[in-house]
């Protein structure tokens, strides 16, 4: 066995396990020794079961003194396996729905092992679904809870890193010795083996320190990597600085905010430069981003170069390309635009307009990236809503140009402390302050039938003043793993009652969600039911009111997001959060939406009600992702490694040294072999 070895080598794994793990990225033995345990359980005393207590996870044993398969449960139609498990203290009934077949493997009179939490079922208390084992085999102490996947189960986790623990010591480490040393570290081994198999708290802490700072020591010393390989470049594209954006300018609808004008004069002052732009822009929904990607823009064809926006939602790009087209015709601007959902025919043509330089502004999805995507002369690349992106995909972007500007805009606001790790390699601009005129949007919760049914005639009464209505819900369709409203059935109730109703989710064809968008923004459509897929950038100034179904299915980050929808006019927008169930936190983030519609405020509320979670987890950034360290709870970690790495790439900036090959490995696998870091 070695550490390279595919786990299908492995006593137990097939190829149909294999499938199931390649689900949890694991490929190799190392792979899985590289899957760190969730949490842990402490399972180290076996409990009498006269002391089982109500919600209270516990270990206990007994015989099988009675198993029936009889009974279907009424409410899934399923059958019902009942066991009643008896010690010297006493007896607790233990359920399995759906699993009669268990009563072939279990016997009267067995002895078993049992971990799950009682609860009661009218006068007794019994433990449904348990995790069992046969009691000769069952271990006590620390457990690892490991993450799964359908087709593998914590049993078998645990036995295949048990199974695979000799190895531990061969896992190379990716730190030299003076690095261990200086940061006080424990090694490799100790660490992989008291995280996997912890035997008391002080080695847990001293092997979870050491893999945590593995990680962002990676991370931190990828980031800076491509920093660098930036400030290689003595210079960038440089635009002519000959003020001729101001008349463009001048030329909007609208004046620019306060705000906007910094941010045009930050971004002007990069694009006029020998240095290459390398700017940031955060700004709140509806904060006006657009407005600011299309006037570097017209900078760039001006200044003799091409100029490409990535969005990350086909809808989205459309609408980017539909506003943009007519503004820039109008000045003799030719703007393509590039999905992946279009014909061959048509891409082709792009393509050729790209390389021949007829078209000077291409907007698109991802699909821009691609390998056949060539410019003629690309000197500006803008990715909006940048969190959606990969850091990976943002320099494939870049490296679409030589040299190329990058101008990076996204809405999710992130606290200080995070925004140096997290675009520690950008420069940042913030738009603090909204287009005048808009009114902040009156946010309500609403629970139950009865107040749902008051949102609804609300609604009514917009659309008869002439507004425009989405309806958001978190499912496309019925799911029998999820009790919330989906797409389908509110949209089939809604249809009934309103006669302009429509329906658009992400499993729709591109050509019917154009249709459908099209209709909504020429105000042929008054109610849009929705999934998600509106969440990023849509802008249809007449929606007034926003209904959100299921509000507690969704984080503050993106309640806040699809509140940004409505709030685009002048008139007085709504937006409802219909609350199903009892949820503190969904009543909680409520409140805190009733209360603000300031994002920064929000997230940070955020962070102090769940930690960082989902908004601030790395894949909402588009870092790569951690297994085991955590950007909030570790910031001291963080904050050592990234000295570390800083003091480490001034010596070896191109990582030659033998003793850093390792880490140089680890670095170009996390960030992704395409990617030339410069190292
Ligand atoms: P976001 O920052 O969310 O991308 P958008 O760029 O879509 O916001 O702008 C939202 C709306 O505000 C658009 O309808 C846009 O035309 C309008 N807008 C942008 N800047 C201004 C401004 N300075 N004054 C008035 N309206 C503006
Ligand atoms: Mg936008």
């Amino acid at each position: 066995m070695e550490l390279q070895d595919k786990i299908t080598t492995l006593k137990g794994v097939g190829p149909k396990k294999a499938e199931a793990f390649a689900r949890l990225g694991v490929d190799t033995v190392e792979d899985l020794i590289f899957t760190f345990p969730r949490i842990y359980e402490n399972r180290k005393q076996i409990v009498p079961i006269a002391d089982l207590r109500e919600g209270e996870d516990a270990l206990f044993e007994g015989e099988v003194s009675l198993i029936t398969t009889g009974g279907f449960y009424r409410k899934r139609g399923s059958r019902v396996l009942k066991m009643l498990i008896t010690d010297d203290t006493g007896s607790i009934e233990v359920v399995f729905f759906n699993a009669a077949y268990l009563a072939k493997t279990i016997h009267m009179g067995d002895r078993l092992a049992f971990y799950g939490k009682p609860s009661f079922n009218r006068d007794h208390l019994q433990v449904i679904h348990p995790e069992f084992e046969k009691a000769e085999t069952v271990q006590t102490g620390i457990l690892p809870i490991y993450p799964l996947t359908s087709g593998i189960t914590q049993r078998e986790m645990r036995r295949l890193q048990k199974l695979i623990s000799p190895l531990y010591g061969e896992v190379e480490s990716i730190l030299s010795d003076e690095t261990v040393k200086r940061n006080n570290l424990c090694g490799m081994e100790y660490a992989i083996k008291n995280v996997h198999f912890p035997e008391e708290r002080q080695s847990y802490n001293e092997a979870k320190y050491r893999l945590v700072f593995d990680e962002f020591m990676t991370l931190e010393t990828g980031l800076m990597a491509s920093k660098m390989r930036e400030d290689d470049y003595e210079k960038g594209t440089r635009f002519e600085d000959d003020g001729c954006e101001n008349a463009f300018i001048e030329a909007l609808p609208y004046s620019l905010t306060n705000a906007q004008r910094r941010c045009v004069k930050e971004i002007m002052a990069d694009l006029t430069s020998e240095r290459p732009m390398n700017r940031l822009i955060q700004g709140d929904v509806g904060s006006g981003k657009t407005a600011l990607a299309q006037i570097a823009m017209y900078k760039a064809v001006r200044s003799g170069y091409q100029a490409v926006m990535m969005a990350p939602t086909e809808i989205l790009a459309r609408q980017h390309y539909e506003g943009l087209k007519s503004d820039f015709a109008a000045y003799g601007i030719n703007t393509g635009f590039l999905s992946g959902s279009m014909k061959a025919s048509e891409k082709r043509q792009v393509l050729q307009g790209l390389e021949d330089g007829t078209i000077q502004v291409l907007i698109g999805t991802h699909a821009v990236i691609q390998p056949e995507v060539e410019f003629r002369n690309l000197g500006l690349v803008i990715t909006d809503e940048q969190h959606r992106f990969g850091v990976s995909q943002r320099i494939k972007l870049k490296d679409k140009g030589d040299r190329a500007n990058v101008l990076v805009m996204t809405a999710t606001p992130i606290p200080r402390t995070l925004a140096v790790v997290l675009y520690g390699d950008m420069d940042v601009s913030v738009i603090d302050e909204m287009p005048p005129g808009r009114v902040p949007v009156i946010t309500k919760r609403a629970s139950g039938a009865a107040e749902r049914e008051r949102c609804y005639e609300f609604v009514e009464r917009q659309i008869r003043e002439g507004h425009q209505i989405y309806v958001v819900t978190p499912l496309i369709d019925e799911s029998e793993a999820m009790d919330a409203r989906s797409a389908k059935q509110v949209y089939e109730e809604l249809s009934k009652r309103f006669r302009r109703t429509e329906m658009i989710h992400g499993g729709m064809k591109q050509a019917e969600k154009d249709e459908i968008m099209a209709g909504f923004s020429a105000g042929e459509i008054d109610v849009l039911v929705a999934t998600v897929v509106i969440e990023v950038g849509i802008n249809v100034p007449n929606a007034t009111v926003m209904v959100i179904e299921n509000a507690e299915r969704f984080g503050l980050a993106q309640l806040h997001q699809l509140r940004g929808r409505v709030g685009r006019g002048k008139a007085q927008s709504y937006c409802f959060l219909i609350i199903e169930g009892q949820s503190e936190l969904a009543e909680k983030r409520g409140e805190i939406m009733e209360k603000s519609s300031d994002g920064f405020y929000i997230a940070e509320e955020d962070l102090k009600l769940r930690g960082p979670g989902e908004i601030f987890g790395t894949r909402q950034h588009g870092l790569p992702d951690m297994r085991i360290a955590d950007m909030v709870k570790h910031m001291n970690v963080l904050n050592a490694a990234r000295d570390e790495a800083k003091a480490l790439l001034e010596e070896d900036p191109h990582l030659l040294r033998p003793e850093n090959q390792p880490l140089k490995r680890r670095v170009t696998k996390l960030f992704g072999e395409d990617l030339s870091l410069n190292l």
